[in-house]
């Protein structure tokens, strides 16, 4: 054998998806206009679920019923507290050789408004907030953003509220000081750039017009239009999820616009692409679940995150539907854990290990481990789930890659994995390189936002 030959041999390099699909530019581009759509229409995880809810009942997707009996290719799905959703095409296998599960997460970093937000200072009306998974605070401020969620009435009535996406709504917005007079907060760390207690958003400056004889008159202007708008008073905000996001619609990056430039890509682009191949997968050969999962920025806490029994109790629904028992149902299943990693910034090459790094438009991400000191926190995939994902995704002909996140104690993070495995399911990592991660201008490639498409697709077809 020649060296080139031998090289071809026993060396490996991740292809550049375009140079092996030219064709596949077009149809990552039109893949992405309903992805750009879905992000635009849901930008809280409540709002998430009811886009979905839509997408699923328009497939033919019905709530499950643990009193009827289900054929393959049958599907259903089910809402958990209006904040997470599972999906479910019914396999031929028998359900106790398990499931193909795929969870992504629909919570995206934010501002939430703290339970008693709305005060005055000095003429101007603001609301308090308490950010909400990992964000570099100094780049929320000067920024547009529109208000979301809903508020539960004394009489238990329930107001949905969405204000600033539409063209000529009003907007929200934090200010920042003025280069002239930052000589003080320059010498901050850029961590505290703008501190946690300093994320106050600006909601009005005019006063209630007889303002002579009120204090606060700024304040109870704001309040008087916000009960003009949704019926609420300052007591409302005791029963309520009000998040500030970013007003930006999702759009092209770039003169080839090859990148998508938007808020909330993690992880709503592994949603999107998890849940367009639950809904085209017709008649699996294993049972699917797709899982759109809640407060995964902070941990899978609470009873709508992946750290809660609901989707264990979802298998033993199934499990009881097709009766069997669901501990067999479980060791038998295969789980992606559908999650972005952070794309190889070339402007910031220092934190990655760049033979480990994930690179755009290289394809979806294989992440075997994630965690920090040590791999600690992470689920750590086994060398079997590894080969039988990679097997899968290669006889489809998925352009994949892997990635670390991050080079070795540069920093960490963690996604579900570690809880589905903690249900004794074999599980690891998959999702898009991202750019700007958890910044409120978040960018990924069509191109792998696509070929993540092909690779949930085949896992979902896959014998
Ligand atoms: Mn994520
Ligand atoms: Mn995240």
């Amino acid at each position: 054998m020649t060296g080139k030959e031998l090289q071809e041999k026993l060396t490996w390099k991740f292809a550049d998806i375009s140079k092996r699909y030219p064709e596949d530019v077009e149809k990552a581009d039109r893949f992405c206009s309903g992805y750009k759509d879905f992000l635009n229409r849901g930008k809280t995880e409540r709002e998430c679920v009811s886009e979905t809810v839509k997408l699923l009942e328009a497939a033919g997707y019905r709530p499950l019923d643990i009193h009827r009996e289900y054929q393959a290719g049958d599907k259903v799905y089910e809402i958990n507290r209006g904040k997470s959703v599972i999906a479910t095409t019914f396999g031929t296998r028998p359900l106790e050789e398990g499931i193909r599960m795929n969870g992504a997460h629909i919570d995206s970093p934010r501002l939430d408004l703290k339970p008693n937000p709305v005060f005055e200072k000095n003429g101007i009306a603001y609301f308090k907030t308490h950010y909400y998974g990992g964000i570099r605070k100094y780049q929320w401020v000067t920024i547009p953003l529109s208000m979301h969620g809903i508020v539960y009435l004394e009489d238990g009535t329930k107001v949905e509220i969405c204000l600033g996406e539409k063209e000529g709504e009003p907007v929200f917005c934090m200010t920042d000081l003025l280069p002239h007079l930052s000589a003080e907060q320059n010498g901050r760390k850029l961590s505290e750039g703008i501190k946690g207690e300093e994320l106050n958003v600006i909601i009005g400056s005019l006063p209630y017009e007889d303002s002579e004889e009120i204090k606060e008159a700024v304040k109870l202007k704001a309040l008087v239009l916000l009960h003009e708008y949704y019926g609420i008073t300052e007591k409302d905000f005791l029963r309520a999820e009000i998040e500030l996001v970013p007003t930006y619609k999702a759009v092209d990056i770039g003169l080839d616009r090859s990148l998508i430039g938007a808020y909330g890509q993690d992880d709503r682009v592994c949603a999107y692409t998890a849940l367009q191949a639950e809904i085209d997968v017709k008649a699996p050969v294993y049972t699917t679940m797709t899982v759109l999962a809640d407060k995964e920025e902070i941990g899978s806490t609470g009873n709508t995150g992946l750290d809660s029994d609901f989707v264990l109790h979802y298998v033993e629904k199934l499990a009881a539907v097709m009766k069997v028992d669901s501990r067999d149902v479980l060791r038998n299943s295969l789980c992606l854990s559908s999650d972005v990693n952070a794309a190889y910034d070339p402007t910031f090459a220092s934190v990655y290990e760049d033979r480990n790094s994930c690179y755009v438009n290289k394809g979806c991400v294989l992440t075997k481990y994630t965690g920090s000191r040590g791999k600690s926190g992470s689920n750590d995939a086994s060398a079997e789930t590894m080969a039988k994902v990679i097997r899968i995704m290669d006889e489809a002909g998925v352009c994949w890659q892997t990635g670390e996140l991050g080079a070795v104690d540069a920093g960490g993070g963690g996604t579900i994995a570690k809880f589905v495995a903690a249900m004794d399911v074999d599980v690891v990592d998959l999702g898009v390189p991202i750019l700007s991660m958890h910044s409120p201008f978040e960018l990924s490639s069509k191109l792998d936002v696509y070929h993540t498409y092909r690779a949930f697709k085949a896992f979902y077809e896959a014998e």
